[in-house]
């Protein structure tokens, strides 16, 4: 067996993309006044959340996605964010609608409560209450996949592993990451065991896995000699370390030691170029696919 094999999500995102791209033209051939509509709502300025919308917002031109941004600024209340949601909500031309995490405001927002004020049919994140339910008990046709976990499987997916019947060890049980990735590989019968800062013995049970996902915002705590020879490993990981040698002082690696882990792997995402682009593609999947069922009712 060779080992190492890096499973690139940048590469496998361009590919996506070019497809949905494909699929939104020739929809339009039949629909001229196709054209599916996502809003970014964010509020404040965080730099990253900055990145990471500009990031979206490239990938949505790509494809012919009309991606608009709504920021608000950080003295934005609850009440007002409500309102902003509850307008895009009843908008019929917009399709899909994120708000940006975390909230960058000078009030108390409970963020579960807008998470939860988009309406489950616009909900592309796939984080509302509604969707997180309906994937929790196997439903995984009817609402919207979460990005992170949806692309970790397609890169799952992609390395041709037999994940029926594997042993999949999930690092991380938050409900952006870990929880929602621990439930799709239940329901494509791995047999997951879920991970988290209580975790006993973390070293010795993910020796085990077959298929490892890791999202704990641990930089590279994950060592390579944990790792079960010919694993797949798929880091969700973004931690930014500072790095005098690079002109933006600072560099990007992710909860897994990459370097170690690589030889023992049979195949291991990068960081960045893994996880990361994959999350953007999923969002954009979802918002062609919410604008296909609007535009077609449930023939989908
Ligand atoms: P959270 O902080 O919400 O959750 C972290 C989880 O990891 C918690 O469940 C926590 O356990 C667990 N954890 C923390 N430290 C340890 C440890 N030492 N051992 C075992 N478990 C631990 O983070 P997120 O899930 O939001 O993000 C995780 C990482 O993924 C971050 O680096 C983030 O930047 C990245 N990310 C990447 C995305 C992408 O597109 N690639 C998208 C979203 C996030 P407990 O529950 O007990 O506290």
């Amino acid at each position: 067996e060779e080992y190492g094999k890096l499973l690139s999500g940048s590469d496998i995102a361009e590919k996506i993309q070019t497809s949905l791209c494909d699929q939104v033209q020739k929809f339009k051939l039949h629909h001229s006044c196709f054209t599916p509509q996502l809003a970014i709502v964010q509020v404040g300025a965080r730099k990253d959340s900055n990145t990471y919308i500009r990031m979206k917002m490239k990938a949505a031109e790509k494809i012919g996605i009309i991606a608009t941004h709504f920021c608000l600024p950080s003295t934005t209340n609850q009440t007002e964010l409500l309102k902003t949601i509850s307008h895009l909500n009843l908008n019929p031309s917009v399709h899909g609608i994120i708000v940006q995490m975390p909230l960058d405001s000078a009030n108390m927002i409970d963020s579960t409560l807008i998470t939860d004020s988009v309406i489950p049919n616009k909900d592309v994140d796939g984080l509302n209450t509604i969707n997180q339910g309906k994937l929790a008990v196997g439903d995984l046709a009817s609402g919207f996949l979460p990005c992170t976990p949806n692309g970790c499987m397609e890169l799952i997916r992609r390395t041709g592993i037999l994940i029926e019947g594997s042993k999949a060890v999930v690092v991380g049980r938050s409900k952006i990451v870990g929880t929602p990735t621990a439930e799709l590989l239940k329901w494509h019968n791995a047999t997951v065991t879920i991970c988290h800062s209580k975790t006993k013995n973390l070293p010795e049970v993910i020796a085990d896995a077959d298929i490892l996902v890791v999202g704990i915002g641990q930089p590279n705590m994950v060592k390579g000699d944990w790792i079960k020879p010919g694993a797949v490993v798929i880091d969700c990981g973004i931690n930014s370390l500072p790095d005098t040698k690079r002109s933006t002082g600072y560099r990007l690696v992710g909860d897994v030691d990459f370097e170690k882990a690589r030889k023992r792997a049979s195949w291991i995402t990068p960081v960045p170029g893994g996880v990361g682009p994959m999350t953007v593609t999923m969002l954009m999947k979802n918002t062609v696919f919410a604008a296909l069922k609007s535009t077609l009712g449930n023939k989908v």
